[in-house]
């Protein structure tokens, strides 16, 4: 017995209207799609299809080869190598199912503006806090769960359609949920999503298999990359219980930077005693980016949003640099001073 979190029999009950009937539907998420973003999107894709809509999913540019093997993944568009394929069906859909973000603008500039344009119905579904309202028309928005793939989870069932979930949908919600908690370790795990995962495991997804896929696929140059960073970029900080690493374009290129290598990263520090704070500051196609991590109930998301034109969770987070590397360490260091 799956106990429900939240009441939302309003959106549920609206989503069973627009699903009823053969629709043509796209889905989307963020950019730089990550474990959640594409497990939840192929999971509603895979039981969307099952039910014989008119089905896409379009996200805005490539992600981690890691994710290559989830169910559905050959029939994901990436906006950026499929720009005009990808408008002509958003501007013939019905419905558009807008997955793990709570701003259009993580879509990235172009699809943000499509999507954004497109008069057809869209439904929100995410747990990031201040979720943008006027971005759908129906939104469950769920700031107190792990990740979007529980919800998907918690819609599937509510919707009553549990009975359509099989492997190939189990194994997309098993990464989603995974990969978003730290595998099962963040505070955010609840024993609803312990409920819900047990639930996925009985549908004989080989859950050891898909932990090797996901964390056992390092190439070589990943991991020397890693030993780079702890070796020689490690700034500790630890009367202010922070760290942060640090990556240029350049250092990217001579450890031939394949995109999902810096994913991770950021953790490392956090597992050294005392650090609470660790910040990663990736330079990449001219544009620095920064990941930020803590443990505990230190807020991240807070400076993200603050400094770094970014958002996210209490305990994972991300933005934007406009300065050079080096001076958004400098801006950093004047952060971590008042922790
Ligand atoms: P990551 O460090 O893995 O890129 O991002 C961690 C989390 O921070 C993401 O799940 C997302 O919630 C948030 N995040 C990352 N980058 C941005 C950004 O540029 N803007 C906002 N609002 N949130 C971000
Ligand atoms: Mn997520």
């Amino acid at each position: 017995m799956l106990i429900f979190a939240g009441n939302m029999i309003d959106e549920i009950n609206k989503i069973n209207e627009l699903i009823s009937c053969k629709k043509k539907i796209v889905i989307t998420t963020h950019r730089s799609p990550d474990g959640d973003a594409l497990g939840s999107s192929l999971a509603l894709y895979n039981l969307l299809i099952s039910l014989d809509h008119d089905c896409h999913v379009i996200v805005p540019n490539d992600y981690a080869k890691f994710l290559s093997w989830l169910p559905g993944n050959n029939d994901v568009i990436i906006y950026e190598n499929e720009k005009e394929k990808s408008k002509n069906i958003i501007k013939n859909t019905e419905l558009i199912i807008i997955l793990d973000l709570n701003n259009l603008n993580r879509l990235g500039e172009q699809l943000s503006i499509i999507v954004g344009e497109s008069n057809s119905k869209k439904i929100l579904i995410d747990h990031h806090q201040d979720p943008d309202n006027s971005i759908a028309d129906i939104i469950i928005s769920k700031p107190d769960i792990c990740s979007t793939g529980e919800i998907v989870f918690d819609i599937i069932s509510k919707l009553k359609l549990l009975n359509k979930v099989n492997t190939k949908i189990a194994k997309c919600l098993y990464v989603a949920i995974m990969t978003d908690t730290g595998s099962f370790k963040y505070r955010s795990t609840s024993s609803h999503t312990h409920l819900i995962v047990s639930k996925l495991i009985s549908y004989n997804i080989e859950h050891e298999n898909i932990h090797s896929l996901i964390y056992d696929s390092n190439s070589i140059n990943r991991i020397k990359l890693l030993g780079y960073c702890l070796n020689e970029k490690l700034l500790l900080f630890p009367e202010n219980k922070s760290a942060i690493i640090s990556l240029t374009e350049r250092e990217l290129n001579e450890f031939n930077f394949q995109k999902g290598d810096t994913e991770g990263i950021v953790n490392y520090p956090l597992s050294i005693k005392n650090i609470i704070f660790s910040i990663l500051i990736v330079e990449k196609d001219g544009v620095v980016k920064l990941s930020l991590r803590s443990k505990g109930g230190f807020k991240v998301n807070t400076i993200a949003k603050k400094y770094f034109n970014g958002g996210g969770h209490t305990n994972a987070s991300g933005g934007i640099s406009y300065v050079s590397v080096n001076e958004t360490i400098n801006i950093l260091k004047k952060i971590i001073k008042t922790i």
